[in-house]
């Protein structure tokens, strides 16, 4: 059998890799020689699991929801990311690099950010350890996600804004990368997904991976074994999945499903489901999957939540669906915000937009009834609230 974790040139299958501009060799490579020696040790273990639980709130509760177990006659667990602190996944990721930094002797975070989240929880541990923090963000995101860009602010961070190009994701990476070059000794760039040139798609689902050897002991407890039979998940650039499958992806008895946003269909040219639209390329220095057109350009995403609009995925992710190690599915706006209103009423948890991707499976897939199912509910739906108020139907 195959392995689903990166080899040691950094590839998943035919996917992942360092592809970076030669000026970014040096950092790169450093992270790359260093990052396993400095997780494993014990010191670092020790100072990462005591903030995950001093700080972050971990172990995160695994919830029966009994009646939305009832609904779909199945056994459904969630997985409560969305009470850790900052109300996401992400902060488990930001946490690991801070530490990782300190211990390069870095002073200062750059972050590149696209609806704010990743931008809130780098500024947040950069307060957390007192570091200096840049967060690149477009000049149209800064515009469209007015509370994080003050959040970021109030907690310290700098906020720049990328005014080239589409004023977005991209033109905000491309500029926290230009500072990195210039900056390669005492600045650490955090990213925020399992994307990016190798090492970093490895060493965010390291970080991630505390989701999944909680849902083993917490399903030991109550199920009395430690695997469920389907564990499913949303997928932007992948992070959260990549966590929720980690200590699964070996297990071929346990079914791995993913989410992605098909936004307002797959047809309509407004989606970011890439494993259905996407081609093999190169994206944020990794070969991996993404959409774009017969010459080679980045197709601009579209979901009604933010932290799916991304036009690619990881290179875990990208082999996962090569390679059909998880059933991938792509839901629509409408399917989501369905799923995030049914939860509320039901459970008395509104989710995250990009979580409420994961619950609209239910919907599009049949369990057994003996079937143990976790859905890994990434974040909280605090931050969603306009959305939820703009589309009404509640
Ligand atoms: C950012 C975000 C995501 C998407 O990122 P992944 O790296 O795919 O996990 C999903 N859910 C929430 C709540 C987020 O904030």
């Amino acid at each position: 059998m195959s392995s689903f974790s990166v080899d040691e040139r950094g590839f998943y299958g035919k996917f992942g890799g360092a592809y970076i501009p030669e000026m970014l060799y040096p950092n790169v490579e450093e992270l790359r020689i260093n990052y396993l020696k400095i997780i494993e040790s014990e010191d670092f273990q020790n100072e990462f699991n005591e903030l995950l639980k001093t700080y972050v709130g971990r172990p995160t509760p695994l919830y029966f929801a009994s009646r939305l177990s009832e609904k779909y006659k199945t056994k459904i667990y969630l997985k409560r990311e969305d009470l850790c602190h900052t109300g996401a996944h992400k902060v488990n990721n930001t946490i690991g690099q801070i530490l990782l930094a300190k211990r390069l002797g870095k002073s200062k975070i750059i972050a590149e950010t696209g609806a704010g989240q990743h931008g809130v929880a780098t500024a947040t541990v950069c307060a957390l350890m007192g570091m200096e923090c840049v967060v690149y963000m477009g000049g149209i995101d800064m515009a469209r996600q007015r509370p994080n860009v003050e959040r970021m602010k109030i907690l310290g961070a700098e906020v720049m804004p990328a005014v080239s190009g589409s004023k977005t994701l991209k033109d905000a990476t491309n500029e926290a990368m230009r500072h990195w070059i210039n900056n390669p000794t005492d600045t650490h760039y955090i990213i925020g997904s399992v994307v990016g040139p190798h090492p970093y798609p490895d060493m965010v689902a390291r970080f991630q991976s505390v989701i999944s050897a909680e849902i083993q002991n917490q399903l030991q407890e109550s199920e009395g074994r430690n695997a469920p039979d389907h564990v499913i998940a949303c997928v932007g650039g992948g992070s959260n999945a990549a966590g929720a499958f980690y200590h699964f992806l070996e297990d071929e008895s346990v079914n791995l499903i993913a989410a992605e946003a098909a936004g307002q269909g797959l047809q309509t040219g407004k989606s970011a489901a890439t494993t259905a639209l996407g081609k093999p390329g190169v994206l944020h220095g990794s070969k991996t999957l993404l959409m774009q057109t017969n010459d080679g350009q980045v197709v601009e995403p579209y979901s009604i939540s933010a932290g799916l609009d991304y036009p690619g995925i990881g290179p875990m992710h990208a082999h996962l669906a090569d390679t059909r190690r998880a059933e991938f599915y792509s839901i629509t706006d409408e399917e989501a915000m369905i799923a995030g209103v049914e939860l509320s009423k039901l459970e008395g948890i509104i989710p995250a937009i990009e979580s409420a991707h994961a619950l609209a499976i239910l919907g599009n897939r049949k369990f057994d009834k003996d079937e143990v199912v976790v859905i890994n509910l990434s974040g909280r739906g605090d931050k969603d609230l306009e959305t939820y108020i703009k589309w009404g139907k509640y």
